[in-house]
């Protein structure tokens, strides 16, 4: 059993971490972090639990921790929640100090040394790991899961890629309220609402798809047009996706594509990858928000209504996938079983 720290632990995917390393089989909580403002405080008491669950018993009594490497010493690894202003220099300190620092922030996404691993897309990219230490001198690493809209939008463009080419992606987003963290959107901004704005989300899904669809070295070479918006529903974000395709395919044959798909988690059998990555329904009017975000415990993105688009020359199609499970923690920790299996960890 690996001795796990969460950075942010209080925080809703901090929770959600907690959640889902319950009962994990290879990783345990050791250590719970956050602000000042809840260090030395019961985690029980510190976190305002929004899981449906209760508290896992073993985690509700730890005594939330700061968050600098040496305030942690019971841990062989590190998962981040932290917002990403403060995510920066931690993880880089976490790092330094030898610890393998699987992160949701963006603050390191980018960075060519990162890795920016989608685990069935291109968990390939772990390779970066060994240019990382070597130019920056550390032992640990740091390594990212994408955006949540980029988990779900490059999962399913990846089949797509692969098998017909793609020359450019539109996609439009309808995006939970959990994204925002708690306490998030006010409820008199969104209630009878859509808003069409959310900070920074269009380049990050723009910029870190090509990254991920991209070898380790090289990013993928087409154009994405990304246009996000708030709704209310409370998790799951579904996407509208037309992509333009390199080579001529039908909706059927891209659909079989998506259906067949399987990455390394799925060879490797992790105990978190879900057996089908990408589930397609022929339904007309599926997905759906609240019947299908929890395909696959989360871990799968739910695809319907592949059809032919008319004015990109490709197909376009819905895509739906839980943003804090798939979108976030559960994609953390799906990378951190795969750099365990490949003895990064
Ligand atoms: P959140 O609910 O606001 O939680 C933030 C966490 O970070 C809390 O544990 C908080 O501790 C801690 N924290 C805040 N400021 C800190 C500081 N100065 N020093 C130490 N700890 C601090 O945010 P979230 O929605 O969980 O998001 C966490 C990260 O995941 C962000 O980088 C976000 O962009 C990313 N992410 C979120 C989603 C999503 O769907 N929500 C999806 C993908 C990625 P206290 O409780 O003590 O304040």
């Amino acid at each position: 059993m690996l001795k796990a720290a969460v950075l942010g632990a209080t925080g809703m995917v901090g929770q959600i971490f907690i959640h889902l390393l319950s009962g994990h089989p290879w990783f345990e909580v050791s250590v719970v972090a956050a602000s000042e403002k809840s260090a030395g405080m019961k985690y029980s008491k510190a976190a305002n639990w929004r899981m449906p669950s209760r508290i896992p018993e073993d985690v509700a009594d730890l005594e939330v921790a700061e968050i600098t490497a040496s305030a942690v010493k019971d841990a062989d690894l590190v998962f981040s929640a932290l917002p990403a202003e403060v995510a920066g220099k931690v993880e880089e300190d976490f790092a330094k100090a030898g610890y393998v620092v699987v992160s949701n922030a963006s603050a390191h996404r980018m960075e060519p040394d990162v890795p920016l691993m989608n685990t069935e897309v291109n968990c390939d990219h772990a390779c970066l790991i060994e240019e990382q230490r070597k130019r920056r001198k550390w032992s640990g690493a740091i390594v990212t899961n994408p955006n949540c809209c980029t988990a779900l939008l490059t999962l399913s463009l990846k089949p797509i890629y692969d098998d017909f080419g793609i020359n450019k992606v539109i996609v439009s987003t309808m995006q939970a309220l959990s994204g925002a963290g708690y306490p998030g959107v006010a409820s008199l901004d969104i209630i009878d609402n859509i808003l069409p704005f959310i900070p920074y989300e269009e380049e990050k899904i723009q910029e870190e798809s090509l990254k991920i669809l991209g070898s380790p070295l090289r990013q993928a070479d087409f154009k994405v047009s990304a246009s996000c918006h708030r709704v209310p529903s409370l998790d799951g974000h579904v996407e509208a996706v037309f992509a333009e395709l390199a080579r001529d395919a039908n909706p059927e044959i891209v659909a079989a594509s998506m259906e067949r798909f399987v990455g390394e988690p799925q060879k490797l059998k992790l105990p978190s990858a879900p057996p089908k990555p990408v589930v397609v329904r022929r339904e007309e009017d599926r997905p759906q928000v609240r019947l299908d975000r929890m395909e696959g415990k989360g871990m799968s993105i739910v695809v319907g209504r592949v059809r032919e688009d008319s004015a990109l020359g490709g197909v376009k199609y819905i895509v739906l996938g839980h943003n804090t499970i798939r979108g976030a923690a559960g994609c953390a920790i799906l990378n951190a079983e795969y750099l365990k299996t490949k003895k990064y960890i």
